[in-house]
């Protein structure tokens, strides 16, 4: 049995990691273990896990159909299998005791939200024998412990698994404007918090997915920004800037899809076969295509980094109406997929502290950001003008506005910014905060100033 004073202490560290929790904000790191690395007696202990995780759980549930759940051991070094008409005792060798007990409390978890489910008047079926099970929680981190974070952030160790197992997930790598590839932690894990873990098999590829916590930035002001997603001048933020970007197919790029499809139609035309020598080529050119578009890719992805660094380094609560997207997409289709705006937005949601989205149907360009009153404003009108009171305004700037406008009224904004703290100026000025968008794939220009970009590489 365990002693008084030793619950007092479990439950006074448990307090005091929840009062922890509260200063720190969540992040979850999906890493994927790099299959080619691994060697024959790391595959057979991870596929064994796995096989004995799903022994061990179909057990744990037979003895709760039995109702003798509590008396179970989780330091039990073997599970009975039901197999046809009765059951086969089989020896659990890879899994710890630590990970046994994290299983037995995970389903004991699910049995006891089954129970609160059906006292709440749910229908509910009773929990099912599984045939496979694809995750096993790893709940502890450190030396010694279910998993810990090796070499580097290169490497994880599990308990009872010998090989460290590589992994890639931890690191960002990124081409810069000549071509230099950069590799770089994604967060400052020296001062992260690593919680519980997960260990996932799924199509033939493991993966650990971490639980992490970071240290809430700490801001006497709340810095708001409004962003406003369009076709024309993609982002215009409600500190005044727009930004637009483009990233052209190389002339090599083009001249090889150009050859390719040629090829390809030449093929399918005369209905011969490429010979030897033709296939091969044809092969050779693909590969070449392959590379030309990943270059460009890498380029999506710094513009991408680099804009969302901008935003979220100077800016802790972001409004947008990222449902505008998908309104875009069917107006202009393929065009916007070129863009990425979803993937800007998409990552911020993820890097923002605080997102706060206004809802798709508010509508942020129709309406004055001056006097609120809304006209059916055309979507060849750059330039919003206000019949109700004169204001004139760029029409993207007009929507960002606008968004804060809403996005301060609704709960979420109200629920996480204190009143005193909340700070917006619009149009202020940034001469200094362009540092950091220096690409030559993004033009960045004020509202104020129609029709002179600014490039500023
Ligand atoms: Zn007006």
């Amino acid at each position: 049995m365990m002693s008084e004073e030793r619950r007092n202490k479990i439950k006074n560290s448990l307090k005091l990691t929840k009062e922890k929790r509260k200063t720190q904000d969540v992040i979850i790191l999906k890493l994927k273990i790099d299959n080619d690395k691994l060697n024959n007696n790391t595959i057979k202990a991870l596929n064994t896990m796995f096989l004995e995780t799903k022994w061990l759980y179909n057990y744990i549930l037979d003895k709760e159909f039995n109702n003798d759940i509590f008396k179970f051991d989780y330091k039990t070094n073997y599970a009975n299998v039901y197999v046809k008409d009765h059951y086969e005792r089989r020896k659990i060798n890879y899994l710890s005791a630590q990970m046994k007990q994290d299983l037995l409390k995970r389903t004991e978890n699910n049995i006891s939200g089954l129970h609160e489910l059906k006292e709440n008047g749910f229908k509910t079926g009773k929990l099912k024998f599984k045939k496979e099970i694809n995750s096993i929680p790893l709940r502890q981190f450190g030396k010694g412990k279910t998993y810990n974070i090796i070499n580097n952030f290169n490497y994880i160790k599990i308990q009872r698994i010998e090989q460290p197992l590589k992994v890639n997930g931890f690191y960002e790598t990124f081409t810069d404007n000549e071509n230099i590839k950069h590799k770089e932690l994604k967060y400052d894990f020296n001062n992260l918090d690593f919680g519980n873990a997960m260990l996932i098999h799924k199509n033939n590829n493991y993966y650990i997915n971490i639980t992490a916590y970071t240290k809430k930035e700490e801001r006497n002001n709340n810095r708001i920004i409004g962003i406003d997603s369009g076709i024309k001048t993609q982002l215009t933020l409600s500190n005044g800037l727009k930004l637009e970007y483009n990233i052209p197919k190389s002339k090599r790029e083009i001249r090889l899809q150009r050859e390719l499809s040629r090829k390809a139609k030449y093929a399918e035309g005369s209905k011969k076969k490429l010979s030897g020598e033709q296939s091969k080529n044809y092969n050779k050119n693909k590969n070449r295509l392959n590379r030309e578009q990943q270059k460009r890719n890498n380029k999506k992805r710094d513009v991408k980094n680099k804009i969302v660094h901008y935003i979220t380094s100077n800016y802790n609560i972001i409004i947008t109406q990222n449902d505008n997207i998908s309104g875009w997409q069917k107006l202009f289709g393929k065009k916007i997929e070129n863009t990425g705006i979803g993937s800007i937005i998409e990552a911020l949601k993820s890097k923002a502290s605080n997102l706060i989205p206004v809802g798709r149907f508010i509508p942020t360009t129709k309406e004055c950001n001056n006097c609120h009153n809304k006209y059916d404003i055309k979507l060849n009108e750059r330039i919003y003008k206000c019949s109700n009171c004169g204001y004139i305004i760029d029409r993207d700037y007009n929507s960002s506005l606008n968004m804060i406008y809403y996005g301060m009224k609704t709960k979420k904004f109200k629920n996480t910014v204190p009143e005193d703290s909340r700070e917006f100026t619009p149009g202020e000025t940034l001469t200094d905060t362009f540092e950091g968008l220096n690409t030559p794939y993004v033009k960045a220009s004020y509202v104020d100033e129609p029709g002179s970009f600014n490039a500023l590489a």
